[in-house]
This record gives C-alpha cells, structure tokens and sequence, in this order.
C-alpha cells in the first residue's frame, strides 16, 4: 500500500487555501501507480492541471519503522481534486491515477535524521520547490503512530509525507528533477 498525508506542510496548505489539519489526511495512492525516475509520464486526460508535489517517501521495514527513504512525486490532479473537495468526495482521481507516484533511488535510514531533509524541485531547470522536513506539521513518527493506529499497516508499505509549498502545473514537453538533498533523485519527463 501506498499511503499519503495531505497538508502536512502548513506553507503548502496555506498556498492551496486549506485550513492546517487537526490530524494527519490520508489518502492513498495504487502501488502499481509507481514510476521509477527516468519514465516519461503521460499526463491523464481527463484533468487540465495536473500538478508536480517533491515529498520525502518512507518504506517500513518488519517492525513497521522507517527502513529506507527516497524522494517522491506526488502526481496531482488539481482540478480534480478540487472538485471532489467541493462535491465533499472522495480524492481517488485525483490522486490515484496512472503514473501518478514517482519515486526516486531509494537509500538506508541508517545515519539520516528524518526531520533534518532538504526537498526541492526543478521545473524545467527553474527551482519551484524548496523545503525542509523540519516543517512537517506532523513528523515520520507521528504519522506512522496514526497509520498503525487506524490502518492494516504492513512491511514494505510506503509513506509519502506531504509537500512542502510551491507545486505547479505541467504541460507536455516539461521536466522535472526532484531531489530528497544529497540522499536520492528523480527525474522524468511529461507527454
Ligand atoms: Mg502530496
């Protein structure tokens, strides 16, 4: 399973117009949904903003604690999920689509301080995204304890964190690099 906390950055809830959340929001994400870096993504039809989200992606180990990191996509169908906020419905088009969860080079936890992590994003060489992992509302521990709490949780399920402000729209023909600082990178491409 892939889970997702929405909002978890107030910089970024603040940029969409959305209240700072009481509790981690999660949603979810398909695991055939991954892209590795490197893929040219083919940008879904039925959404004419679909935007880019650099995340810090957590996969859990047989104790359920964070074994290795990497840097994630979270491909986001904007309009869509604005209208599933409006209807009061469900985010699974919006956030759930083909190709919608790029992940890149996954590396060991061990020696990283979770809450100590550079994201950024480059959209077509220009940097769109810049944050820290200092600024989560909720930290790794947090949501994991939330996750456990209410969710079937196993090993080998993957966490993306949320995003950090600055998320944009693509077009075919954009790139995007996305960087977990120092650690792991994604790149790919958008027809
Ligand atoms: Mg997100």
């Amino acid at each position: 399973m892939i889970y997702c906390v929405g909002r978890n950055y107030a910089s970024h809830a603040k940029e969409l117009g959305n209240a700072v959340p009481q509790a981690p929001i999660i949603f979810f994400k398909p695991p055939a949904s991954i892209v590795e870096s490197g893929v040219t993504i083919s940008l879904p039809s039925f959404s004419q903003n679909v935007q880019f989200e650099v995340e810090l992606a957590v996969k859990l180990d047989r104790n359920l604690l964070p074994t290795e990191v990497c840097v994630a996509n979270d491909l986001t169908a904007r309009d869509k999920q604005k209208e599933a906020q409006d209807t009061k419905t469900p985010w699974g088009l919006a956030k759930g689509f083909k190709q919608s969860c790029g992940l890149g080079n996954w590396v060991s936890t061990q020696d990283i301080k979770l809450d100590n992590l550079q994201l950024r994003l480059t959209h077509n060489g220009k940097l769109a995204q810049n944050g820290f992992t200092k600024d989560m509302i909720f930290p790794v521990p947090v949501i994991i304890e939330y996750l456990k709490k209410c969710f079937p949780v196993q090993p080998g399920d993957i966490i993306l964190t949320g995003t950090p402000e600055g998320v944009g729209t693509l077009k075919p023909g954009d790139e995007i690099l996305a960087e977990l600082v120092g650690l792991s990178s994604g790149q790919w491409t958008f027809q």
